[in-house]
């Protein structure tokens, strides 16, 4: 397929560039970008798409956002790093802003998403001992099969996924996989007095956006309070307004624990990630046990909170809700017999290509004809293909979106 398309000259130096001097740790689309602005993005060729990505859902509230980059600008002129050596002006006040947002006592601030994955996990863990009374090193975190949660070591020690593990091995002890949306199977593992934790995607999001079954988190989350074992949600990639309300766990009204959170919380800007809980766990950490030069810094304190202010301010969640939802029926109404099927929550979508006449590659097939036809999107785990663009889209976007799909479909 690659070989059909039309790629300019402009564009396969820009390929051929990163190709040899970049890792190739990406298999990203033939497509070089230079700008961004609300919905759209525009190659080097001047060609403009529309992005279902919004960059793994870190782009929540559009490209470029005017008020996040005018304190970005602002910031970056006075302040941007002291390190948590000393106090910065910022640090309290956004640990006040986002601490009464979300409704819990305390904020770990770290920077890319799987640094507060490894916050959350570290802090699950001294709970166990120090709290619950779990035997030294023998602490256990549950997880769920096909997690997404990041790609450190750590990490990965707790994956399924073949692609992740292969060859990185000794993984870290410590953690037990249960099936995702299997109420029976969490009881039974809940049973081990050792469990510190269970983690969990509210809604797996590089599995295929897969949606639990209504009630189920609620379960889940009653089930870890009655085991005393603290509930932990990686909001990284559905918080922040992603599926139609501030965080994913809302839907079920569950307080997590402890609530992770990256990606959209600088709107796209620079990686800014948090950890947050009430004071019985967050203040079992103490000067000197765990940090980062970057946490906290000035410039990504005074982003998070415009980031923030702008989602409610700008109705976001309200807006994934209503569009979410149009977006599916008009997947749905295209008809294709290529679609299997539509699933998702909010503007949190995934369809699945599959059909006794299309190649193993369908869905990358489709998502380069939706490239040739000005709109972004990228395969997940083979035939799904996530469609998150950004809380922004209106209406009539989103009709023009579903021209596009549906023409690709056809040339499919
Ligand atoms: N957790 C979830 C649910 C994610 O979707 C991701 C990234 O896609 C991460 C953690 C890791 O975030 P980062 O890539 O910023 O480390």
């Amino acid at each position: 397929m690659l070989t059909t398309m039309n790629i300019s000259e402009k564009t396969q130096q820009y390929l051929t560039q990163e190709e040899e001097f970049g890792a190739h740790n990406y298999h990203p689309l033939p497509v070089v970008l230079d700008k961004g602005a609300g919905v759209y993005l525009w190659d080097v060729d001047g060609k403009r798409y529309y992005d279902f990505l919004s960059g793994y859902s870190a782009v929540n509230q559009g490209h470029c956002h005017p008020r996040i980059i005018k304190v970005l600008i602002d910031q970056a002129q006075k302040l941007t790093l002291t390190s948590r050596a000393f106090h910065n002006n910022l640090m309290g006040e956004y640990a006040q802003y986002i601490t009464a947002y979300f409704g819990y006592d305390k904020v770990l601030p770290m920077n890319t998403g799987v640094e507060a994955v490894e916050t959350a996990l570290k802090l699950a863990r001294r709970w166990g001992y120090e709290v619950k009374g779990i035997p030294s090193g023998a602490a256990k975190i549950l997880v769920c099969e096909n997690n997404f949660h990041g790609r450190t070591l750590n990490v990965i020690s707790f994956s399924n996924d073949p692609s992740a593990q292969i060859n990185y091995g000794p993984f870290m002890p410590g953690y037990e996989i249960v099936p995702f949306n299997n109420i029976n199977a969490l009881q039974d593992a809940l049973k081990d007095p050792n469990v510190a934790g269970f983690l969990i995607e509210p809604i797996q999001g590089e599995a295929g956006v897969v949606v639990p079954d209504e009630g189920y988190l609620n379960k889940a989350a009653a089930l870890c309070k009655a085991a005393n074992v603290l509930f932990i949600a990686d909001e990284i990639q559905t918080g922040l307004g992603r599926t139609g309300k501030l965080l994913a766990c809302d839907h079920e009204e569950v307080r997590a624990d402890i609530v992770i959170l990256g990606k959209a919380l600088s709107g796209g800007t620079l990686p800014v990630s948090a950890v947050l809980a009430d004071n019985e766990i967050m203040m079992l950490i103490k000067p000197g046990q765990h940090g980062s030069t970057y946490g906290g810094n000035p410039l990504a304190c005074a982003v998070a909170i415009e980031a923030l202010k702008v989602l409610k301010e700008e109705n976001m969640c309200e807006n994934a809700t209503v569009q979410g939802d149009y977006l599916r029926s008009q997947l749905i109404a295209i008809g294709s017999p290529y679609i299997q099927l539509v699933r998702g929550k909010g503007l949190f979508t995934a369809i699945i290509i599959g059909h006794p006449s299309l190649g193993q590659d369908a869905a990358m097939d489709l998502c380069l004809k939706m490239m040739e036809n000005g709109l972004l999107a990228k395969p997940t785990h083979g035939d799904k293909i996530r469609f998150a663009p950004p809380l922004t889209i209106t209406r009539s976007q989103i009709d023009e979106c579903i021209t596009i799909i549906k023409k690709s479909l056809d040339q499919l």
